[in-house]
């Protein structure tokens, strides 16, 4: 065992403080990571503060990773000291089913969250990116592209594949017209991405205040979702709509926008039940849906994606001792637009 410092939650309705903790030795198939930097994903406040319900504490939140290797088991063989690479969403799965034939491991009950779960063995708790290093089996650990800037790469890991499977599933490309819904972590990253596909992009956001930087970023229109008549502008237009909200928001309004045949993609997980009227369904084909992260294949293949794109987040970077604070400000969608821990403040 070797101690981990980083941060945790004791306690649903404390603030995160410091957290001293024991990894795992290396095995032969697990890969050492110093961690560099960490993402703070709206999921780790939902858990932290156990809005989901699941949570178990003391909890190191944090799943979206970038670190260096410091050591490789004697049967690792993708990976060696030095390199630069991620963690995402889940540390391990089902490695017999069918799924993990098919690259849709995240969708498997065996999976492994990277926090707030339990190992394989059933009882080891895992513990998340706020700390100074992870220890991680080689099949979960992905590799950085060397030309992308270190710290921002960071969110890809969660924001970025949550949004680049649902845009590769559904097809987005050339033609096909793309909504963003929420110009946060994962929607910024959506823009991007969906831009970088070829499509055309809208954003619809609760306001026009970041405008000019959905523009700038990538989004062909950019619209509020406070103003009645954007429903009205856009009804039927999309062919693909993604949502990254997780509060109430009048979902039926947002099926309109679809064309025959369109999708709403629900990647925000609202704590209520999402009522949805047929009517907003049926004399259109339309469907809903849902989407988690993605495989650890596509995962690569995003991330690979991403450095022959340069595409990266929008990055603010902050003290470890920052973290409540940068809760707060995601809280209030007062984030530009994921906030990276730098992990050498801890
Ligand atoms: P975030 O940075 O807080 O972004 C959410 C955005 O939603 C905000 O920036 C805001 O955009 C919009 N929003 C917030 N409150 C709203 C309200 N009351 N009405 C309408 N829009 C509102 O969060 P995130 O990290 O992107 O995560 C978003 C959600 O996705 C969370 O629920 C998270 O748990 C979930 N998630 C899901 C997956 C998955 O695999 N499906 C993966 C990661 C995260 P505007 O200011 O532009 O309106
Ligand atoms: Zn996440």
């Amino acid at each position: 065992m070797a101690l981990a410092r980083g941060y945790a939650a004791t306690d649903a309705s404390k603030p995160l403080e410091p957290f001293t903790f024991e990894r795992r030795e290396p095995r032969e198939d697990d890969v050492v990571i110093s961690i560099k930097y960490s993402g703070i994903c709206h999921s780790d406040i939902h858990q932290a503060r156990n809005e989901w319900g699941n949570s178990a504490f003391p909890m190191v939140p944090g799943h979206e990773i970038a670190g260096i290797v410091t050591a490789v088991g004697s049967k690792v063989s993708k990976f060696k000291v030095g390199d630069r690479v991620g963690v995402g969403c889940f540390v391990d799965s089902c490695t017999t089913c069918a799924s993990r034939d098919v690259d849709l491991e995240q969708y498997m009950p065996g999976l492994v969250p990277t926090y707030n779960g339990v190992e394989a063995d059933g009882e080891t708790p895992t513990q998340g990116g706020y700390s100074d290093h992870i220890v991680v089996k080689e099949g979960y650990v992905l590799s950085i592209p060397e030309n992308l800037p270190f710290e921002a790469t960071a969110p890809l890991l969660c924001a970025g594949i949550t949004l680049y499977s649902p845009l590769r599933n559904w097809g987005a490309g050339p033609g096909k017209k793309v909504a963003v819904v929420g110009m946060g972590g994962l929607g910024h990253m959506g823009v991007k991405l969906a831009h970088a596909m070829g499509a055309d992009v809208t954003v619809l956001s609760q306001s026009l205040s970041k405008k000019e930087d959905g523009l700038k970023l990538g989004a062909d229109h950019y619209y509020a979702t406070s103003d009645a008549e954007t429903f009205k502008t856009l009804a039927g237009t999309f062919d693909l709509i993604l949502c990254t909200v997780s509060a109430e928001i009048d979902w039926n309004a947002y099926l309109g926008l679809l064309k025959v045949d369109g999708t709403l993609v629900l990647l925000g997980i609202p704590e209520k039940p999402v009522p949805v009227h047929a009517f907003a369904l049926v004399p259109a084909r339309r469907s809903i849906a849902g989407s988690m992260i993605g495989s650890i294949k596509e995962t690569q293949e995003m991330l690979d994606f991403c450095g022959e794109h340069n595409i990266v987040s929008e990055i603010e970077l902050i003290r470890m001792d920052q973290v409540n604070e940068a809760y707060e400000r995601v809280i209030k969608s007062d984030v530009r637009y994921r906030f990276v821990i730098d992990m050498a403040t801890l």
